[in-house]
């Protein structure tokens, strides 16, 4: 009996593992030509996942380093590059059309971006053109069509079942390990030849905003405010403290709203996602699309003066206090 159990154990898992071989993802690279985004090494974690051989597309101008640097990445069977002006500004509108040419060319079973603003804009298109269903911001992966992903600003987990033949996913940067960039030997060559300008959009310039801080996404500590803090003026207190643990700082949408800060700092449901070891919450009362940008932090501390804000159901340490008196504190302490 065991005996028989166990033999029909290996017949399944060898089963999986042949079904996983046949499995081929296209992971579309997202940098700035000289360096890739932390999210591409997410969605490489969830390509090995998917298992099977691994592609990844590298378009840009001049993207030499970005497509040496991921050929080199562990897991990466094939990287494959086209360069071109009608990549400037990595519009959705001349990068869509290269995913599907190099799709029918190579015929892959998933294809796989960052759940970023990138990945956003780039995968519907992508996925209409295809005539099949996306299927967005993945937080696990079951089996090769089958995903987890959250629903209702994260307050009920829904999985997926994709009957497509091409599964079209974005993958939740902060529900992936980053795949290492090291340990691998990839081939390089030429994606499919085309036209890729296109007259839909324009690409007129960008302005990006400089800062000494890491970003968001990717800091270690983050620390927001939030309508709490009742001035842009009084932000400068989570700045000093934020300077002093070398952390990004965010917001709630309510202190972006009432022009506290800059709306790239919001952080929640329609803001950004953030998994940081620590992420310090002050004056945020916590309101579920708050929590769906930063509750998978993995420790959350909250300053707040009410003891019933929600936020400190989250929390894995709390404070309640004036946070005019608690930060500045805090901040000469550490
Ligand atoms: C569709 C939709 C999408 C949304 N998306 C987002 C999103 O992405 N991100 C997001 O954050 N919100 C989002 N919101 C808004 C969200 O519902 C809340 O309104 C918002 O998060 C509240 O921000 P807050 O906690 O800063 O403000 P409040 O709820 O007003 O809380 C302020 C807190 O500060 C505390 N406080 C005040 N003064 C002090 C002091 N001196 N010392 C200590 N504590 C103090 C108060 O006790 C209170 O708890 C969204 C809403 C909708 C409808």
């Amino acid at each position: 009996m065991f005996a028989n159990c166990s033999r029909t154990l290996k017949k399944n898992s060898n089963l999986l593992n042949i079904l996983q071989r046949l499995e081929s993802t296209l992971v579309i690279a997202e940098h700035n030509n000289e360096t890739l985004l932390p999210i591409t090494q997410n969605a490489l974690s969830a390509a090995k996942k998917i298992g099977g051989d691994i592609t990844v597309l590298v378009a840009g101008t001049k993207c030499k380093p970005v497509s040496e640097l991921l050929s080199k990445a562990k897991d990466v069977n094939r990287v494959l590059v086209s360069e071109s002006d009608a990549f400037k500004g990595f519009l959705p509108e001349a990068v869509a059309p290269l995913i599907i040419a190099t799709q029918k060319q190579h015929n892959f079973t998933h294809i796989i971006a960052g759940a970023s603003a990138f990945g956003k804009a780039l995968l519907p298109r992508v996925a209409a053109n295809l005539d099949v269903s996306p299927v967005s911001e993945i937080i696990d992966i079951k089996s090769s069509d089958t995903f987890v992903r959250t629903i209702y600003a994260g307050n009920a987990i829904q999985t997926v079942k994709s009957k497509d033949s091409i599964k079209v996913v974005s993958v939740r940067g902060t529900s992936f390990e980053a795949a290492p960039l090291e340990g691998g030997s990839a081939k390089v060559e030429e994606a499919p030849a085309g036209d890729y300008n296109t007259d839909k959009a324009v690409f007129v310039g960008q302005e990006l905003t400089k800062s000494d801080r890491p970003e968001l996404t990717a800091a270690k500590v983050v620390v927001s405010g939030g309508r709490g803090m009742k001035s842009a003026d009084n932000f400068k207190i989570l700045f000093n403290l934020a300077d002093k643990l070398n952390a990004a700082v965010g917001a709630s949408r309510a202190a972006v709203d009432a022009g506290y800060c800059a709306n790239d700092m919001q952080v929640g449901q329609t803001g950004k996602i953030v998994a940081p070891d620590l992420y310090i919450a002050i004056g945020i009362s916590g309101a579920i699309q708050h929590l769906a940008g930063m509750k998978d932090s993995k420790t959350i501390v909250a300053i707040n003066k009410d003891p019933d804000a929600p936020i400190f159901q989250v929390s894995d340490y709390g404070l309640v206090q004036d946070l005019f008196k608690a930060v500045p504190e805090l901040t000469d302490k550490v």
